[in-house]
């Protein structure tokens, strides 16, 4: 393998050759015309249409709305870079001068950054093919949000119909102080699943309960009875988080409704822990609906969006090494695991590594007035991912180019 600071001289350089206003223009695009999940067609044009000009073989349509483009360049490793076409139904209120023009929907979890990212890394290493050899395959995916595109992707030939990874490189916005990489060796994000729960009660005349089974009282002792769950039956060292989404019952004051619909979201870091969660929550709402004699068993589905991310360890190492090389010692940081879900990881076949990571993009002012003395403290109350507020830093656009470059180079260059 190439030394770090041989590939951190060739990354900036490949870099250094892309026109960055060309780029920011890419970006502002994307931002002004959000699509949400599996509705990213003209995302996925922009994509696709910039990846044919730089020379690559281009798949749309793959799981829906991705796009696949492929550069052969000699015999060598195959790595994919990977970024997320979709937007979310979010209204955006950071007054941008390129804020979305779509009403209700907007880029507010940065993936019009992620594909900008991706396509100015496409770019730099299609225009400076004759450093490196191998080839490169990269990856627009739909419907990271709701957790369906990378499965959808896969189900649609991924993983037979273009050439197979040696390593799979992915990277994700976050807030902190703009300019930084949060590198973690092994686990780096939760496993997320989504449940449904039916409360089945007896609806009735809301001035006679003794005739009816109420699925309003049921549905709450469960709601309550769940965070007792978490206190008692999970040990400290494990992290979950369980929250109850949406809570529907009823139509009118003096109605009784015959039933009580509940969603929940488990986040977990540990498939034991995850087994053990869900089938508490199966007893608890079992046992609840038995206690208050409702007449029909309740139901509960469980749809698994997202499984844990766990980073190869040695290919994070040889990339976190580069991205100190390019962004400088103090700019890479481990903040650890988070509790956020990313379907990322569905993209690799099995056994393939990967490596993700994280830049953060707050811009410097924001950072600056945000109350708080500590990084913690100004972290919670600067505006993220999913807020209306959340406007990443133009200064992030280059370096996230050169991260993802930098990366593809630990394995391509020769
Ligand atoms: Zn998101
Ligand atoms: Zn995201």
């Amino acid at each position: 393998m190439t030394e770090p600071s041989a590939v951190a001289r060739l990354s900036r350089d490949l870099t250094s050759a892309l026109k960055a206003d060309d780029l920011e223009d890419f970006y502002r695009d994307l931002h002004r015309h959000p699509e949400t999940a599996f509705r990213e067609h003209r995302t996925a044009g922009k994509l696709a249409g910039r990846l044919r000009s730089a020379g690559y073989r281009v798949a749309e349509g793959v799981g829906g709305t991705g796009v696949v483009g492929v550069l052969e360049n000699r015999d060598g490793p195959v790595v994919w870079l990977r970024g997320d076409l979709d937007a979310l139904p979010v209204t955006e209120a950071t007054g941008l001068e390129y804020a979305s023009t779509t009403a209700g929907v907007m880029h507010a979890c940065g993936h019009d950054l992620h594909l900008t990212w991706l396509a100015g890394a496409a770019e730099a290493l299609a225009a400076g093919r004759a450093t490196w050899s191998g080839t490169l395959v990269v990856v627009g995916q739909p419907a990271e949000e709701v957790g369906g595109g990378a499965a959808a992707m896969v189900r649609d030939g991924l993983h037979e119909r273009f050439p197979r990874p040696d390593a799979l490189f992915g990277q994700h916005v976050t807030p902190g102080p703009a300019g930084l990489c949060s590198h973690t060796p092994g686990l780096i994000m939760s496993a997320s699943d989504d449940l449904d729960v039916v409360v089945h009660g007896v609806g009735g005349h809301g001035s006679r309960p003794e005739s009816t089974v109420d699925p309003v009282v049921t549905a709450a002792y469960i709601v309550t009875r769940l965070q007792a769950v978490l206190a008692r039956e999970v040990a400290a060292r494990d992290a979950v988080v369980l929250t109850v989404g949406q809570f529907h019952a009823g139509t009118q004051h003096n109605i009784i409704p015959a039933e009580a619909r509940l969603a929940l979201n488990l986040r977990t870091q540990d498939p034991r822990v995850r087994e053990r969660v869900l089938a508490a929550v199966r007893r608890t709402v079992e046992g609840e609906c038995r206690a208050a004699g409702c007449p029909v068993d309740p139901e509960i589905s469980v749809r698994s969006g997202f499984p844990n991310t766990v980073n190869d360890a040695e290919l994070d190492a040889s990339v976190a090494a580069v991205h100190r090389q390019v962004l400088g010692e103090g700019a890479v940081f481990d903040f650890g695991p988070a509790m956020g879900s990313e379907d990322f990881a569905l993209l690799a076949p099995d056994g393939v590594p990967y490596a993700y990571w994280f830049l953060t993009s707050t811009p410097p002012d924001v950072w600056r007035a945000a109350p708080g003395d500590d990084l913690q403290q100004k972290l919670d109350r600067v505006p993220g991912n999913h807020s209306p507020l959340f406007a990443p830093d133009p200064s992030v656009l280059m370096p996230g180019v050169l991260t993802l470059v930098s990366a593809a180079l630990t394995r391509l260059a020769s």
